[in-house]
């Protein structure tokens, strides 16, 4: 058992099944998160806890790659059994935020999504969408203080490792996170949207939405013939009732296909007295035939997005120069 797919509650379930105190469950996580033990020998515990705990390995991905520029950073990982992942460090003014991902390959099959383009071959484990974070820190000697979960893989279509995750990194006596800055980000998965909305801790939530119609949304994400853009948004209000976070809608803008002026006015109707907040992501180019929008597009698209009533901010872009932007992790490492 990987230590790093444990969260407190879980370890404190293991500890009493092992008549030890379940307090030690907080310790063991201020020692290997917050004062980097590497061994449960390093706790000053009798023997009889050390050998009881000896059930958990501290498994963390292999480095095989690192590249750096001034604002963001990539890193490709290795799992033990030879899957890869990539994983991302963007320096933001706020603090080091880190972008991960949940699964080998996806299969959602969003048309303009190179993440997708390899099939699902398996769910990460909690343990190693936390081994991202770990490796991250440790590399470039950063504290994390914010986590997009929004690299490859859909973090629905693995709920409870998501789950988890988001447990353990914003939890106190670890990593502390704040559950203010951890951004699960999900195509739409309706049913799961209104899971995680009551289900603690409350993190914050955006939805990929990219289009004002059923129409067009089904064309570019095939989610959406599942479940359509009525039924997602209503999932959205849910969560925002009841988490009182304010859901985001993230707007990727492709030339020619949905960033007319009519599609803004479309997509304002679509969400007007509702408590959303839209994201406009210019796309980044990938080998698709999609194109990213000249600047004054964008501006335009949010111009009207913002006169109608809506509150619209534009995306800054990380990582272009490394191959590190929303949409371009590689899953190619992986089919070769
Ligand atoms: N599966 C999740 C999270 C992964 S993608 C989801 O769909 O939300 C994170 C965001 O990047 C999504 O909004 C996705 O649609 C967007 N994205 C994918 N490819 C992109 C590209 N080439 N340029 C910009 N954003 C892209």
């Amino acid at each position: 058992m990987n230590f790093y797919d444990m969260t407190v509650d879980g370890l404190r379930k293991f500890l009493t099944e092992q008549n030890e105190n379940p307090a030690k469950a907080e310790i063991l996580f201020d020692g290997i998160y917050r004062r980097g033990f590497k061994s449960f020998d390093e706790f000053g515990f009798s023997g009889r806890v050390v050998e009881k705990l000896s059930v958990f390995t501290l498994d963390e991905p292999e480095v095989i790659e690192k590249l750096d520029s001034k604002d963001a950073a990539k890193l490709l990982l290795k799992f033990s059994d030879g899957n890869f992942c990539e994983t991302v460090l963007m320096r933001q003014r706020f603090g080091n935020c880190v972008c991960v991902s949940t699964q080998v390959g996806c299969n959602m099959g969003c048309k303009f999504c190179k993440s997708g383009m390899l099939k699902k071959r398996r769910n990460l484990t909690a343990g190693e969408i936390v081994g991202q974070v770990l490796a991250l820190s440790r590399e470039f000697s950063c504290r994390i203080s914010g986590v997009s979960v929004m690299g490859i893989g859909e973090p629905f279509d693995n709920f409870s490792a998501v789950a988890d995750f988001c447990s353990i990194i914003t939890e106190d006596k670890g990593l502390s996170v704040s559950r203010r800055r951890v951004t699960v980000s999900t195509c739409g998965i309706v049913p799961k949207i209104r899971e995680f909305a009551v289900l603690s801790p409350t993190v914050s939530l955006a939805i990929s939405l990219h289009a004002p119609n059923d129409e067009l949304r089904s064309r570019l994400m095939p989610i959406n013939k599942t479940y359509p853009i009525g039924e997602v948004l209503d999932a959205a209000e849910y969560y925002s009732e009841k988490t009182g976070k304010r859901v985001t809608l993230e707007y990727i803008l492709l030339s020619g296909v949905n960033d007319s002026e009519a599609q803004a006015k479309e997509l304002s109707e679509l969400i007007r007295g509702r408590d959303f907040y839209v994201n406009l992501i210019p796309y980044n180019e990938t080998d698709t035939d999609f194109k990213k929008p000249a600047p004054n597009v964008v501006d335009n698209f949010c111009r009207v997005l913002k006169e109608t009533g809506v509150i619209a901010t534009k995306r800054k872009e990380f990582g272009a120069e490394l191959k590190a932007a929303c949409g371009q992790l590689m899953s190619d490492r992986n089919e070769r």
